[in-house]
């Protein structure tokens, strides 16, 4: 045990120099792939990860201790937590650093070695992470390859011990489906559409801030950025004159020009996004430049519900605005959806947000403030139903990455004899009464 907690130790420590030394590498890698801004680039992936790893750091020797489960005379049992052994974790191209290096953080710090194939849609930062691993790790503690959906095809035939993925429901479905087969356990993280929802009392500059800033976040490819609002009828005039005003004083009157606005991964998803453009009515934005996959941000107001727009994941900087007035209604539209990986909400009312926080599922409810609650270590992450399932950062990647063996020891000096038959009609009796001791 003190071995496998000296190499996971010294496996995060080397992954942490890994990063610091190279950041800036890393940051012109995230620009020239996403068109992050540093300050971006850094806050949502550098400084996220080496959180994790400085929070595992302190706290993996703990997360990892045995637990002492029955204390009995004659009897000692513990649970031990026990690495899966190789690991492959497969990651997407819209936060290509952190989304591949945080679960591998887990990975490591649980004990594993690991297979990590990064998204090709982000070549630089993948290419970049291949190489640095190459120098730092030995290939039998971490593997990186590179490569398309066929690679990661014929990686999925391989007997890994467990399967960690984040991406579309689309490619998840296939990754269970494979798991399945060759029955190795594993997490999906997935995406889907994370509502939004402003009650009139919560209309004013910060909450229009939070939502700007979320939803156009790294041009709006974020996985829990807020898809779409749900805002209450009454207030809609003033809601979409802050988020007019917010959206021009963070990115100011030419979005094009701002150093701090993403650009679309490639040319697939920037069509995909613009076909959207005309399922509602664009009230603010709708321009594009397809040489720079820019599109503006675009705000939206009565979006066909039947639309691509409103029925899949926008991943994008579009933001749909659907009004409500009736909180039955809102609540029965709500529930109709699948299930996200967040639910947010704007609110004053009490009633309403109890009803939010409970009655919808979701892989969690976030109140006031849009993606920061999965910047915690503290906090598990993950989705439920079509968002996914399994949950990791902090502690839960120690309890996802390593499976729970039971150990119990038994002392020879004492047998109760009544529990080996034959038994005799009195013997129902006294197992009864001595229940509670048994066995
Ligand atoms: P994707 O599913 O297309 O790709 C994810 C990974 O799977 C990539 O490494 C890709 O090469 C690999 N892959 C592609 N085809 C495959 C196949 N046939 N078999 C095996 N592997 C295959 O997803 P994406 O487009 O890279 O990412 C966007 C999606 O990821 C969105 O749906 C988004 O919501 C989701 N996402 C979820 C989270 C989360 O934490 N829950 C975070 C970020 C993104």
């Amino acid at each position: 045990m003190a071995d496998r907690l000296e190499r996971s130790r010294s496996a995060l420590l080397k992954l942490k120099r890994m990063i610091v030394e190279n950041e800036q590498d890393f940051i012109d890698a995230l620009h020239s792939d996403l068109g992050k801004s540093p300050v971006e680039a850094y806050a949502s992936e550098i400084a996220l990860t080496l959180n994790e790893i400085d929070y595992l750091l302190k706290n993996h020797r703990r997360f990892l201790k045995n637990r002492r489960a029955i204390c009995r005379p004659g009897t000692t049992a513990i649970v031990s937590r026990r690495p899966y052994g190789s690991v492959l974790i497969m990651s997407p191209w819209n936060y290509p650093f952190q989304l591949a290096l945080l679960p591998l953080a887990g990975a490591l710090a649980a004990g594993n070695s690991c297979f990590l194939k990064p998204s090709e849609l982000a070549p630089a930062t993948s290419g970049l992470i291949s190489r640095l691993v190459a120098d730092v790790f030995s290939p039998d503690d971490v593997c990186v390859v590179e490569g398309d959906g066929s690679v990661a095809a014929e990686l999925l035939s391989q007997n890994w011990d467990f399967i960690f993925f984040t991406g579309s429901e689309r490619v998840g479905s296939i990754i269970a489906e494979q798991a399945a087969r060759l029955r190795i356990p594993c997490i999906l993280e997935l995406g889907g559409k994370c509502p939004c929802i402003v009650d009139a009392e919560s209309v004013n500059e910060v909450t229009a801030r939070r939502i700007i800033w979320g939803k156009f976040f790294n041009a709006g490819q974020t996985c829990v950025a807020p898809d779409h609002l749900y805002v209450e009828a009454s207030a809609l005039p003033a809601l979409l004159e802050e988020l007019k005003n917010q959206l021009r004083l963070l990115y100011g009157p030419d979005h094009l020009l701002s150093d701090d606005y993403g650009r679309i991964i490639g040319r697939k998803h920037f069509d995909r996004l613009l076909s959207m453009l005309s399922d509602g009515t664009v009230y603010l934005g709708g321009s594009y430049q397809t040489d720079q996959l820019y599109i503006e941000p675009t705000i939206i107001t009565e979006p066909d519900l039947n639309s691509a727009l409103m029925q899949e994941e926008i991943f994008g900087p579009l933001l749909p605005i659907i009004t409500w007035s009736d909180q039955d209604q809102l609540m029965h539209d709500l529930q109709s959806r699948p299930a996200p990986l967040v639910v947010y909400a704007f609110c004053r009312d009490k009633h309403l947000i109890n009803r939010l926080q409970d009655e919808l599922i979701s892989g969690a409810f976030c109140l006031n403030n849009v993606l920061e609650h999965v910047a915690r270590a503290e906090l598990p992450f993950g989705g439920v139903g079509n968002s996914g399932y399994g949950r990791y950062h902090g502690k839960a990647s120690i309890d996802a990455f390593t499976w729970q063996k039971t150990i119990y020891k038994k002392s020879q000096s004492f047998d109760l004899r009544l529990k080996y038959p034959p038994y005799e009609n009195k013997h129902l009796k006294m197992v009864r009464i001595i229940r509670r001791w048994l066995p």
